[in-house]
């Protein structure tokens, strides 16, 4: 299937690595032109190279901190009229409730909630006006299913998800769209991370715990960012203009309820 996206332009959030490098992957593949975020400037010019290399396509990579207003200015900067808006950036750490002060409730609202409330608002418009548009949210299955180490991602991508429920209703007309993809287990870095800290609390070894993991999800694996990109891709296709205001999970068959 051709996704009729060719020359369409993509500002795509925490790209260097992981979820965001997957949807940043499958895009150009497409022919999309892609403009990366991440904080890291050497490990963004590689995944910008890669990608380049790959697809031929016209990749642009900036280094800055998303969820900063100088960020968002600077990304826009690069790619002022995207018709394709992928939102991610890092999860919040894990931990318990009564350790977070504010200021842990407010990072994780600035980072998971905020910053792509903030990226739609600036981007959206131009999206209506020119009749195309395509807005993907990375959030979590914590959305759907709570992870009890992660109530900073509950609370906050809940957040996202109510906002984007309501708005992506109000757009749809004009042949913009905007979604949530929800990871369940992925093999990334912050995958790692996550089972670097149940391992600790569980008094376990990472190995044991990445192990535990895998045979617990149907699939008896973890999903690969390609996977991931490529729903992403079909999401920001011309094909899924009457798709909006949905959570897709992607999750293995990790989720147990029947809808
Ligand atoms: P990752 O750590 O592998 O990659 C994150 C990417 O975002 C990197 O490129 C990083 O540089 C960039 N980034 C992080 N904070 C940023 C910021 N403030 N500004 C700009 N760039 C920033 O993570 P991932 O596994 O790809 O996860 C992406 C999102 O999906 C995260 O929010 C994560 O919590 C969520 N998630 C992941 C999984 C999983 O299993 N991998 C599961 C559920 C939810």
């Amino acid at each position: 299937m051709k996704l009729g996206i060719e020359g369409r332009q993509a500002l795509v959030c925490g790209a260097s690595m992981g979820l965001g490098f997957g949807c940043a992957q499958a895009l150009a593949a497409e022919g999309v032109n892609v403009t990366l975020v991440a904080r890291r400037a050497e490990l963004l010019e590689q995944a910008a190279a890669e990608i380049r290399r790959a697809s031929g396509a016209a990749v642009t990579a900036v280094a800055c901190d998303i969820t900063t207003v100088e960020g968002r200015a600077l990304a826009l900067a690069a790619c002022p009229q995207p018709d394709i808006l992928i939102n991610n950036a890092g999860g919040p750490p894990p931990g318990d409730f009564r350790d977070w002060q504010r200021s842990d409730w407010i990072a994780a609202l600035d980072a998971n909630m905020l910053t792509p409330i903030e990226l739609i608002k600036a981007t959206v418009d131009g999206m209506i006006g020119r009749g195309f548009g395509r807005i993907v949210n990375i959030t979590s299955s914590a959305v759907k299913a709570p992870i009890d180490i992660l109530g900073l991602s509950n609370g906050a991508r809940s957040g996202l998800t109510g906002f984007v429920a309501g708005v992506a209703r109000k757009t749809v007309q004009h042949n913009v769209t905007i979604n949530n993809l929800l990871p369940g287990p992925f093999d990334t870095a912050r995958l790692n991370s996550t089972i670097a800290a149940g391992a600790k609390a569980a008094g376990k070894t990472e190995d044991e715990m990445r192990e535990a993991r895998r045979l617990q999800n149907p699939a008896r694996r973890f999903g690969t960012v390609e996977e991931f990109g490529a729903m992403c891709a079909f999401l920001c296709s011309a094909h899924a203009g009457y798709l909006t205001g949905q959570n897709i999970l992607l999750d293995g068959g990790a989720y147990p309820g029947t809808f």
